[in-house]
Parts: C-alpha cells; sequence; structure tokens
C-alpha cells in the first residue's frame, strides 16, 4: 500500500505510517499515512520560517490565484474528495460531500480577501505628520485540528493563514488525515512555494506538542478538547505567543410552547444527531417549556425512528457509525451515566449490528433530565441528546445560559418578542432562531464565548484578527 508522505519544505518524506481505519466497516484500510516525529516537525518549523519573508511579502494576485486554483480543485474532486471524507471519519456520503464544497467556498473566499487586503490613513493630531495603520501577517502558524470536520477546519485555518501572508505547519488528527493530505497535495499543485504549507501528520503528544515547544511557532490556531486547548494555551503563554481556541460546546436549544412543532422537531434531530452528534454546534440539551414538552417528546421519539443508522457511503443512510472505539465507549458510558443519575431513556441507547462491522450507535434521547446531571454539563459528542422541562421562557433561558460553554444556542418560537429577547441574552457566541444550532455560513464569524473559546472569531473577514497583527506607522511629511 503506498504511503501518503508528510510535506516538509515542499518534499514528501516519511517511512512510518499508520492505518487510517474505516468507522462504517473497520476491515477496511482507508491508506496509510505517515507518522510525524518531533525532527519532522523541528524541519517543518525551520521551512515554514524560511519560507516567511518571500511568502510575507508576496503579491496579493499570486495568493489570489493559489487560493482560487485550489478552491475550484477541490469543487471539481467534491465526490471523491467527500467518498474519502465519508471513509475516513464516518459522516454519510452527503454530509460529507456538502463539507467538501463548503471547504471549497472557503478557498474561494479568501481567495477574494486576498485581493481586498487594506489598511487606513488618519491624520495625526500632531501638524504634518501622517498615521497609516496596517496588516502585518505574525510569521509561522501552527495549525491543529480536529477529526470531526476533517477538510472544512483545515480549510477555513489554512486559506486565511496564507491569505494574509503566513506559512504554516499543519497537523491534523490522527484519525482524519485523509482529506488533510489532499489539500495539501492541491495546495502544493496549485503553486505554493516551497515551506510555505508543510503537513506533519502524527500523534498529538509528538508533533503537536512539539509545535506547542517550539519558540519559531508565532501563532497557534487550535480546535479540539478543552484539555488540549488549555495545553495549547499555558504554553503559548510560555512564549508570548498569539493563540486561538476552539473546543467545547454543551449547545442549547430551547422550545418554547408557541413554537411550531414542526420546525422544532426538525431543528433538534438535525443539530442533535446529525453527524453522530459530533459536531462543536450539537444541540445536547433541549430546553422544552411545559405545555409543548410532552407533544415535542412524542413527535421527536417518531422522528428518531425513521433516521437509518449505518454504513456512511450506504444510500439512505441518515446516521454514520461513532467515529472510533474510543468515542463509542465514551457514548455509552454517558448513556450509562445517564441512567444512573435518574434520568428517563425515551429512545435508543443500544449499540447496532450492520452489515458491515462498525462503531454503530442508536440515537438516543433522555428526558426528565435536570441541568444539573452530568450529562447536561458535560460534551459528550456523540448522538446523545437531553431533554429538561422547564416551566417559561424566563426558566428556559436562564437554563440554556447555566452551562460552562457558551458556543451556539437555538430557540424555536413564533414569538418575535421571545426570539429578540433570546438574540440579545443569550450567553453564546452564535445564536440561532427557528434553526438548527449547527449549520453555519463560510463567510461570517464562527466562534463562542466562556469555556468554548478563546482569541478572535474565525472565517470571513473576521479571520484577519488572528491572522495578523495591526502596525501603526507615522511620517513626518
Ligand atoms: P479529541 O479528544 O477530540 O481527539 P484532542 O484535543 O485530543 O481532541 O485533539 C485535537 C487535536 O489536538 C488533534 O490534532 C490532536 O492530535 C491534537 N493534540 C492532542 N494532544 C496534543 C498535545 N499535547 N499538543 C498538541 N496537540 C495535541
Amino acid at each position: 500500500m503506498t504511503i501518503y508522505q508528510n510535506l516538509i519544505a515542499g518534499e514528501w518524506v516519511g517511512s512510518d505510517a499508520t492505518k487510517n481505519i474505516n468507522p462504517s466497516d473497520t476491515n477496511e484500510v482507508v491508506g496509510l499515512y505517515a507518522d510525524g516525529t518531533v525532527e519532522d516537525t523541528k524541519n517543518a518549523i525551520a521551512a515554514a520560517k524560511a519560507a516567511f519573508p518571500a511568502w510575507s511579502r508576496s503579491g496579493i494576485w499570486e495568493r489570489h490565484v493559489i487560493l482560487k486554483k485550489a478552491g475550484d480543485e477541490i469543487m471539481a474532486r467534491k465526490d471523491e474528495v467527500g467518498a474519502l471524507l465519508a471513509r475516513e471519519e464516518g459522516k454519510t456520503l452527503p454530509e460529507a460531500i456538502g463539507e467538501t464544497i463548503r471547504a471549497s467556498q472557503i478557498f474561494e473566499f479568501f481567495a477574494g480577501e486576498a485581493l481586498r487586503l487594506a489598511g487606513e490613513i488618519i491624520p495625526s493630531v500632531r501638524p504634518n505628520i501622517g498615521v497609516e495603520i496596517t496588516r502585518d501577517p505574525l510569521g509561522v502558524i501552527g495549525i491543529i485540528t480536529p477529526w470531526n470536520f476533517p477538510i472544512a477546519i483545515p480549510a477555513w485555518k489554512i486559506a486565511p493563514a496564507l491569505c494574509y501572508g503566513n506559512t504554516i505547519v499543519f497537523k491534523p488528527a490522527e484519525l482524519v488525515p485523509g482529506c488533510s493530505w489532499a489539500i495539501v497535495d492541491i495546495l502544493h499543485r496549485a503553486g505554493l512555494p516551497k515551506g510555505v504549507l508543510n503537513l506533519v501528520m502524527g500523534k498529538g503528544s509528538v508533533v503537536g506538542q512539539a509545535m506547542l515547544d517550539s519558540a519559531d511557532v508565532a501563532g497557534i490556531t487550535f480546535t479540539g478538547s478543552t484539555g488540549t486547548g488549555r495545553r495549547v494555551a499555558a504554553a503559548s503563554i510560555e512564549h508570548n505567543r498569539k493563540f486561538q481556541l476552539e473546543m467545547g460546546g454543551k449547545n442549547p436549544m430551547v422550545v418554547l410552547d408557541d413554537a411550531d412543532l414542526n420546525v422544532a422537531v426538525e431543528a433538534a434531530a438535525n443539530s442533535g444527531f446529525f453527524s453522530t452528534g459530533q459536531r462543536c454546534t450539537a444541540s445536547s440539551r433541549l430546553i422544552v417549556t411545559e405545555g409543548i414538552h410532552d407533544t415535542f417528546v412524542a413527535s421527536l421519539t417518531e422522528k428518531l425512528k425513521t433516521l437509518v443508522v449505518d454504513n456512511a457511503l450506504k444510500s439512505g443512510t441518515h446516521i454514520g457509525p461513532v467515529v472510533d472505539e474510543r468515542q463509542l465507549k465514551t457514548d455509552t458510558d454517558y448513556i450509562e451515566i445517564g441512567k444512573q443519575e435518574g434520568a428517563k431513556l425515551a429512545f435508543g441507547g443500544e449499540l447496532i449490528t450492520r452489515e458491515t462491522p462498525g462503531f454503530y450507535l442508536q440515537p438516543t434521547l433522555f428526558t426528565e433530565a435536570t441541568n444539573q446531571m452530568r450529562i447536561s454539563r458535560e460534551e459528550i459528542f456523540g448522538p446523545v441528546v437531553s431533554v429538561i422541562r422547564v416551566k417559561d421562557y424566563e426558566e428556559a433561558l436562564a437554563t440554556a445560559n447555566d452551562t460552562p460553554f457558551g458556543l451556539s444556542a437555538g430557540i424555536a418560537t413564533t414569538s418575535l418578542k421571545h426570539a429578540t429577547h433570546f438574540k440579545r441574552n443569550s450567553e453564546a457566541g452564535m445564536v440561532m432562531v427557528n434553526l438548527p444550532t449547527a449549520g453555519v455560513d463560510f463567510h461570517v464569524p464562527f466562534g463562542g464565548r466562556k469555556g468554548s473559546s478563546y482569541g478572535p472569531r474565525e472565517q470571513g473577514k473576521y479571520a484577519a484578527e488572528f491572522y495578523t497583527t495591526v502596525k501603526t506607522a507615522y511620517t513626518l511629511a
């Protein structure tokens, strides 16, 4: 089997490899992917550092052309790359193709942004002096990504980093190196100079840690678990380095008595269970007022009965497998915890056997949960959702905000008054009215508050806040 190698200083290197396993069919090896070392990481950082002066001064047209070419190739190959994504991560083929299209759109967006770089010219408060405010790139950016969006998250970090003139050392999650390799290969062939984008696949504790330990990495953008995020923060403060963290969520969706039942059920089923509940913006707490509670639970349960859990590549599958054995154990452990805490298992909770051996779990719904239970406070990251019954809107809002996290929050209501109040008073970075808490646009800011995020927002023009540093220049006329 071919080994997909790391890209360091423009060369494909590495002979030690790890198997990429398909969670829908554990007999299938998706590919062999290089297992990077500390030495590889140091070489990649040195290459990115050496490539920085020229790339940071490269013309905006060159950046535009490369980003555009990459976006176009990803779009042209969406079915093939989408299938690879579905095979390595386990989300359904339509979801995987959708995510691949999203990656293409992100490259297209930043191809456009490259042509719109601008600064400000401002009069000084002193006579005969001009002031210019410009944005400089940071330098070497370390990109560390999780497994749940194998192509969209790498795209939304790589594209702005390159657009604003930074060089990169990129470490994808161990479980899903395939899509990362594909986009690095595409960008490399699109004409990026040697060393501008380096790919080091491998273990977080080895490659990721070596990035955290390097004084030559000027910025780290991280999406992953809270625990690792804290390590990134501590190491970055040590090196006086800029960092940006996207971590967990425990996203609430409020359903009020006046909600359109259909809209509420569709939004809850989508954001709770699609992509196997493995989205940081998934709704894992459904906070439902008394008057609609029983009807809502009954309708949602009926909906869950219609959802097919099966091989991600099979047509008709709504929910693919859990990503791996470790995550499956986390999910089933939390299902046990939920039962012990006294929540009522209203649907699912069982492992499923399918034609191909994989990590299949029924969508799982707990009712009669309280907001103090561990299943309502801790991020599970699986298709496990709890319903919390509340008296009225005020209690719903207080419950929604009573969480260590603050990524996304939703409300299903036909009341303009409550929708408006919720948008103003939700302590989340993103608020959805009559929409799933997951599912966002690519040209507007993405990010959260409290324990979910740290640092500037990602995506859209707000990405410049992280990937550049502002310079103020004064000139005597
Ligand atoms: P998860 O538990 O969802 O896999 P992690 O936070 O462990 O979340 O993983 C997110 C990313 O962080 C992955 O690319 C992983 O390899 C990386 N990572 C894990 N440990 C470290 C570490 N000590 N230093 C840097 N990166 C790490």
